[in-house]
């Protein structure tokens, strides 16, 4: 039975350091820190103001840091973030001056090492920091995502690869969702957090994980040393089904997980937590050509609002958004559905949407 600690604060400095002071204390028990090497995976989505509620929350990333150098570990605070750099989510996301005083920076992963994830995957470069340190304290934002219904914290644990190898993953896992969600997994095998706590202090509801999501105040931290548990309580708490998600039931599935929690702290239920949109695409890959450009859901750009940023175009793992200087275009024939543009965009600029004929066809 693996032990699940549920904390509650509202987002206030102090209080914040007083549960996840605690939530430490308790899970990291018996682990000698002093000299250790610590490395604090937050999720850095993007460069915009904390309020926005898709990176995990500065002030949780602070508490933690500040608990371990109170121990005497040697920290760092690393990731890979797919499209913006760690310096500019750093200064616009509110880490520069949430971290000033304790002397400690936000950084990018410095270098990778090849990492074999076993078949079918094989060889993949993964953060040297990551798979070399004492200790991985693994912070995921908690927030809604249509490719992976939640992302948490096995899903997190992905911005330990580089961001162009993330963008071949997906090309070569999205249109098969079985396929990523036992990568993520291969990954957070290898990683193997030491401490992984779920920010759901302000959570990311409905049309996550970008900007077109909405924060809520859930005041809810999830913790835990196994972190497929803390995945599968934070999915019951926000009143998702873990059996519905695919990265929970993969890992049950391949033995990552025997599904037994012991969760100790107030269990209650966001039952009106809103969930991101349906992931009517699963399986596309098997579609007709046909079926993919007329039928199926797929992101359209909606170019009065586009500001032809390019964050886009720059990361879609199958090359299938074109720009010119009235806005950009996608190919639903190329595009594998896995929604990164959606999650990308700064500007709203993206929707998910089902063609009229599939809307009649489903009728
Ligand atoms: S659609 Fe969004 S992400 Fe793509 S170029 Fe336009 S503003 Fe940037
Ligand atoms: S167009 Fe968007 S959803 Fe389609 S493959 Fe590219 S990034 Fe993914």
């Amino acid at each position: 039975m693996t032990l699940v600690l549920i904390e509650h604060s509202p987002l206030e400095e102090r209080l914040l350091e007083e549960k996840l002071g605690h939530i430490c204390t308790r899970l990291l028990a018996g682990r000698n820190l002093r000299s250790a090497n610590v490395v604090i995976k937050p999720h850095l989505h993007m460069a915009v103001p904390a309020a926005e509620a898709v990176n995990t929350h500065p002030l949780v990333v602070r508490a933690v840091a500040r608990w371990c150098l109170q121990q005497g570990a040697r920290v760092r605070i690393a990731d890979y973030p797919v499209y913006d750099s760690v310096d500019t989510i750093a200064r616009k996301g509110g880490y520069v001056d949430a971290l000033a005083d304790l002397d400690m920076e936000l950084k990018t992963f410095l270098a990778t090492e090849k990492v074999d994830l076993g078949p079918p995957f094989g060889t993949k470069n993964i953060a040297r920091e990551a798979v070399r340190a004492d200790l991985v304290i693994n912070l995921p934002k908690l927030k809604t995502d249509t490719l992976q219904g939640l992302r948490m914290g096995v899903a997190n644990l992905i911005g330990c690869l580089p961001p162009e190898d993330q963008i071949s993953c997906l090309a070569e896992t999205a249109f098969d969702r079985r396929a990523w969600a036992d990568l993520l997994l291969a990954v957070c095998r290898k990683i193997r957090p030491a401490l992984t706590i779920v920010d759901g202090v302000v959570a990311l509801e409905g049309h996550g994980p970008g900007v077109a999501g909405k924060g809520r105040r859930l005041q809810l931290l999830v913790a835990g040393t196994n972190t497929y548990a803390v995945d599968k309580t934070t999915a019951t708490l926000v009143g998702f089904d873990p059996g519905g998600l695919m990265i929970c039931r993969r890992a049950r599935e391949k033995g990552d997980f025997d599904g037994k929690v012991r969760a100790s702290g107030n269990f209650s239920i966001a039952a009106d937590f809103k969930p991101p949109p349906a992931d009517l695409a699963a399986g596309a890959g098997q579609r007709s050509l046909r079926e993919k450009k007329y039928f199926l859901q797929r992101p359209v750009a909606d170019n009065r609002r586009c500001k032809l940023c390019s964050a886009c175009w720059q990361t879609c793992p199958a090359g299938a958004i074109a720009f010119s200087t009235k806005g950009i275009r996608i190919d639903a024939g190329k595009c594998i559905r896995c929604y990164q543009c959606f999650g990308l965009c700064p500007h709203g600029a993206i929707a998910i949407k089902i063609p009229l004929a599939g809307r009649l066809k489903m009728k």
